[in-house]
């Protein structure tokens, strides 16, 4: 029977409620949240549109059975159900007056002038070439391990396939703007679309979003809690080590714990630590952060206008050749949540075009970098988990996502001796 420890959790998104959820069944957790709620990006507001209340999410908002087999475990423990989501994706390019979406050839062919356009049949059949290069490079163990822009560079596909359907598909998917995404390695990237079904033509999963909200799970996860563990606006300011014990220093006092698991983004990580080693301030120091300014609204106009063109994901782009700014991203909540409603609810990345009276809720959110100094940073910054009684917790530990800021909570307990 191992001894039961004092462990403090900074940060309560799925990273760090995981992880003071499965180490409270041995240890007694002390949970620290900077916010007014638990969650971090997993985040339900309720709103009122056409008289109709209901929930819905602005940050983590879909997940499938096939790769996040461990949030569905945990869901199911939990008796949280999801109910299934729309999953489609469309783009908007403003500059070459483009719109298409991948729902069916009504989708593809949103715009009926596209039937005669030689570069949009070429950008369709670019699709299955490049996935079937990416397929054979994963396979071949991912030959001289270039970065994503050069493996493109080699694969012969249009200039219309990597400026209006790859590149806006990753810098959707990991909120970066172009010049990010192309910096990723193409191991790491092509590995995740893999992962998703995205390099087959059949492969696409099903995907679902939690019922009533993301919130539903979190407040599960909070009740199983044990009392008092939890404490909201409680923003750590400095954590040091000292003869063996954490001090963990908040406006309100300074408490001692045997350990301590920083479930916060990394660069917070770093700015927290009192006393980082050499290994700590590089690895922590490795990933950068894209801030994006989300908004949650009833804008009809933010969704694309061609019949056919809306999606659940639609990219829109002033310019397809901009690769600095970032990119601009509108979820189509009604297709994703399926809401209760018809007036069109979205969640609005970067966006400049929402009118203000349709505006319900304003967040910003940061999301990891996932380039290569950062990817580099990963392992290592694994096996130094534990070191001197801290433990590192968070999604930008794997791919960004939900589940893999559950695997990192798995990390920490499968330490302690604790599985899901
Ligand atoms: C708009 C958007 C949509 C997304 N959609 C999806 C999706 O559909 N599916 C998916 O799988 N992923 C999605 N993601 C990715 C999502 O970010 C991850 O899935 C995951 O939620 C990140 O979890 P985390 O625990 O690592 O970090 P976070 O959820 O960011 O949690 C970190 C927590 O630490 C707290 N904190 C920071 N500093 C301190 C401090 N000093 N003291 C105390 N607390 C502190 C923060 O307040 C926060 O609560 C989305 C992200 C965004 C931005």
């Amino acid at each position: 029977m191992t001894k039961s420890l004092e462990i403090a959790v900074v940060g309560t998104g799925i990273a760090g409620l995981a992880s003071a959820w499965l180490l409270s069944r041995r240890h007694r957790v002390t949970v620290y949240e900077a916010a007014d709620r638990p969650g971090g990006h997993a985040h339900t507001h309720d709103v009122t549109v056409d008289g109709v209340r209901f929930p819905v999410d602005s940050g983590f908002i879909v997940y499938n059975h096939a790769t996040y087999p461990n949030f569905v475990r945990l869901l199911a423990q939990l008796g949280v159900p999801g109910k299934r989501s729309d999953m489609s994706f469309g783009v908007r390019c403003r500059r070459c007056r483009l719109e298409y979406s991948s729902r069916g050839p009504g989708g593809l062919f949103a715009q009926p002038r596209r039937l005669l356009d030689p570069r949009h049949w070429r950008l369709l059949a670019d699709i299955p070439r490049f996935n079937a290069r990416a397929r054979a490079f994963l396979e071949a163990g991912c030959p001289g391990d270039p970065d994503l822009g050069e493996f493109i560079a080699g694969c012969g596909v249009s200039d219309g396939f990597v400026r209006h359907f790859l590149l806006p598909m990753g810098a959707a998917i990991w909120s970066s703007p172009n010049r990010d995404v192309v910096a990723f390695p193409a191991r790491s990237f092509l590995t995740f679309f893999a992962n998703h079904g995205w390099l087959t033509v059949d492969g696409a999963h099903q995907w679902w979003t939690v019922e009533g909200g993301s919130r539903s799970y979190v407040e599960a996860l909070v009740r199983q809690l044990p009392e008092r563990a939890l404490r909201l606006n409680a923003p750590v300011r400095g954590i040091a080590r000292e003869a063996g014990r954490v001090a963990v220093r908040t406006e309100a006092a300074t408490e001692r714990f045997d350990e301590v698991v920083i479930a916060t983004h990394a660069d917070q990580a770093l700015a927290l630590l009192a006393d980082p080693s050499d290994e700590e301030r590089r690895l922590l120091g490795a990933f950068r952060y894209s801030r994006n300014r989300a908004t949650l609204h009833a804008d009809r106009e933010a969704l694309p206008r061609a019949r056919g063109a809306g999606a659940s994901w639609n990219c829109d782009l002033d310019d397809c050749r901009d690769d600095a700014r970032p990119v601009s991203l509108t979820y189509h909540m009604n297709r994703l949540q399926s809401l209760p409603v018809s007036t069109p609810v979205g969640v609005t990345l970067n966006g400049t075009r929402v009118a203000p009276e349709r505006v319900l809720a304003e967040m910003t959110y940061t999301h990891p970098i996932l380039d290569r100094a950062a990817v580099e940073a990963q392992e290592p910054l694994k096996r130094l988990s534990g070191a001197r009684g801290t433990f590192y917790a968070g999604a930008h530990l794997r791919y960004g996502f939900h589940e893999d800021g559950l695997m990192s909570a798995l990390w920490v307990a499968e330490h302690h001796g604790i599985t899901l």
